[in-house]
């Protein structure tokens, strides 16, 4: 399939074919998470019915089976970020217990007092509790990154916090609530030229950009599997095998392990290091599909479509009296996000759900950056492969009756 074909692409999605409030579905929620196509759900149901075992440590034939659906996730994510090694793929639950891995193991081991952490004014949620979290504790020093009215961030007040004091630098590759990309490669030169390590927040990035994380220099890079149409609870960790082998252990327990006694344990190699316990199985063995699925599709030809997507989208929804763009970067990917005078986004949310068209509305778990636009929420419309013009259209006509309505 080198072509785009939009049919093709949506007749893989089964949900698409439902309808909600008597309506067909229009799903705009995407950077909250992505729909599924057939081959990950199928490979979920293959898994269960076929190959269910536990991993690594029985000999057994489905055990060995399992084991190897498994691993061969970790050498499509190996490929997939090119990563130079397959140990630096950590499975986690998703973004969030990546990025508080991070902070629990690195974080306790090398921030001490007057340390400074950088992250920005757009972090999701889980970008900023758990190094609030770690500089409490430590009685390091929390900075935030600016962020301009285009919604960008503002370059030359990061260069100016970067000291000998900062010793990470954690910022979302791409912001869920905007769609700003950010300058990854810029940020993660400067930070490295000030001696400071950076963690990237890759769970709206993976899934629209192509990422390299050897040429992006990257230390450690987080990103869930149910936002690039994979299953939830299969996320990844990538970090620096230097820097993973250094880094003290996170949980305990079963596979973790090398030798247990009471007098005292030693610890498994990477990545295993760091997967105690029974992982997710069966959805990380289902994440190998949506990988597959997009290398297929060709994340060049998805790009394209969802630019268009975007453009069309602004251009309509610039034209309507009262809306205003909230996040107007040079760089964005498929993410918009609008209020409308006098209306509140709620309201507008109730009224196109009516319509079938799910978008998002509120904070986005970005309440800090909602402050700065001085803004308690915005509707976001957040577009995937299989989304259409016709689709946008249907937003535009609801956001249009909405504002009749309302104000
Ligand atoms: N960072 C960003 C930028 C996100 O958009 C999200 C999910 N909305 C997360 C982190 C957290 O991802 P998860 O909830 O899958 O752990």
């Amino acid at each position: 399939q080198s072509r785009f074909d939009i049919d093709h692409i949506r007749s893989q999605f089964p949900i698409l074919s439902r309808e909600v409030k008597g309506k067909p579905l229009v799903y705009f929620d995407n950077a909250a998470t992505s729909q599924k196509p057939r081959q990950v759900i199928d490979a979920l149901v293959h898994y269960y019915s076929y190959q269910n075992a536990n991993i690594h440590r029985g000999i057994h034939s489905l055990a060995e089976e399992a084991t190897a659906a498994f691993e061969d996730t970790r050498d499509e994510v190996k490929r997939f970020i090119n990563a130079a090694h397959r140990e630096e793929i950590i499975f986690t639950r998703g973004a969030t217990e990546g990025i508080n891995l991070v902070a629990y193991t690195w974080g306790r081991q090398n921030i001490s007092a007057g340390d400074e952490i950088i992250i920005s004014a757009m972090e999701h949620h889980s970008n900023i509790v758990p190094w609030q979290l770690l500089c409490e504790e430590k009685g390091a020093l929390l900075r935030v990154i600016p962020v301009t009215g285009k919604g960008e961030l503002d370059m030359d007040a990061f260069r100016k916090m970067l000291t000998g004091k900062t010793k990470l630098v954690a910022v979302v590759h791409v912001s869920n609530a905007l769609g700003t990309v950010n300058p990854a490669r810029e940020i993660i030169t400067l930070a490295h030229e000030a001696g400071a390590l950076v963690l990237l927040d890759g769970a709206q990035s993976t899934v629209h950009l192509d990422i390299d994380v050897q040429e992006l220099n990257v230390d450690f890079f987080v990103f869930s599997g149910h936002k690039i149409y994979g299953p939830t609870g299969a996320g990844v960790l990538y970090g620096k095998k230097h820097l993973l082998e250094e880094m003290p252990v996170f949980l305990g327990g079963g596979e973790m392990i090398k030798e247990v006694s009471f007098e005292g344990t030693t610890y498994n190699e990477l990545p295993y290091k760091y997967e105690a316990g029974t992982p997710n199985i069966a959805d990380t063995v289902a994440l190998k599909a949506a990988l597959e699925f997009i290398r297929h599709t060709g994340k060049e030809n998805i790009r394209r479509h969802e630019n268009e997507l975007l453009a069309y989208a602004t251009e309509k929804l610039e034209q309507i009296p009262g809306v205003r763009i909230i996040g107007t970067a040079k760089e964005k990917i498929s993410v918009i996000s609008f209020v409308i005078d006098k209306v509140h986004p709620q309201d507008v949310g109730i009224l196109l759900d009516n319509r079938g068209v799910a978008v998002r509305t509120g904070h986005h778990c970005a309440q800090p950056l909602m402050d700065i636009f001085c803004i308690p929420g915005t509707i976001r419309a957040s577009f995937a492969m299989y989304n259409t013009k016709e689709e946008i259209d249907e937003m535009i006509t609801g956001v249009q009756r909405a504002i009749k309505l309302l104000s």
